[in-house]
């Protein structure tokens, strides 16, 4: 999961910090602090994106059009997570946390890192949960589309993972490659493991990444706190 920076309350053509009176008037700036992709399964949304409130809704008045408060989510991660949560207690969140080094990908699916300390396991878990991350078939019996397009991309990391070997040393070639990744960052970054520069622009190319919580050899620092 990748850790997000939103930055500081988007201010409008008057200098002055944005007060939001309805919380989709903050969706645009949202997209343009954080990137068009899901902040818990980080699929692309580009189309279909929800306004993802951390701290429910329900839960606290001021925090329904509170900045620091929102994230982006697909409408899957939106639904699934709804008010299960009654506050950011028990729980990793990807503006909060550095949740870079949390979970692992295989052509299957995702999981939780079985090597965490227990008490990270337990949160990174509860975060895992709420919002089903690796459904593989929805409440119509449908195919999860989370899991489908994780798969589909999957698929193109290792394709791109084979064209980047033949070529690994070629500045165009790095860009390319990382130009590839439209989504499941944090994905790419285990198949490119070997391949920092790769890691580094595939992060920098999409808004948000609190690129803190990498070393300089774009591996993810193993603390929560950030
Ligand atoms: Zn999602």
């Amino acid at each position: 999961m990748r850790p997000i920076k939103r930055g500081p309350v988007p201010q409008g053509s008057d200098g002055e910090n944005k007060v939001y009176t309805q919380y989709g008037q903050a969706k645009d700036d949202l997209k343009n602090s954080i990137g068009h992709f899901c902040s818990y399964c980080e699929m692309n949304i580009c189309n279909q994106s929800d306004i993802e409130h951390v701290q429910p809704k329900s839960s606290n008045e001021v925090l329904i059009n509170s900045w620091s408060n929102f994230l982006l989510a697909c409408k899957s991660c939106n639904i699934i997570k709804s008010d299960n949560n009654d506050d950011r207690d028990g729980y990793v969140f990807p503006d909060e946390h550095n949740t870079s080094f949390l979970f692992e990908y295989n052509e299957s699916g995702i999981s939780v890192k079985d090597d965490l300390p227990e008490e990270v396991k337990t949160l990174a878990l509860a975060t895992f949960n709420l919002v089903s991350l690796n459904r593989k078939k929805d409440t119509a019996g449908r195919t999860d589309d989370r899991a489908f397009a994780r798969l589909k991309s999957w698929q193109k990391a290792q394709v791109s993972l084979n064209d980047f070997l033949e070529l690994p040393n070629e500045p165009a070639m790095v860009r390319q490659t990382a130009r590839s990744c439209d989504g499941f960052f944090s994905m790419w970054l285990q198949v490119f493991s070997q391949y920092p520069e790769v890691k580094r622009l595939i992060l920098e190319e999409v808004k948000g990444s609190a690129m803190e919580c990498y070393d300089a050899q774009v591996k993810p620092i193993e603390r929560l706190e950030r």
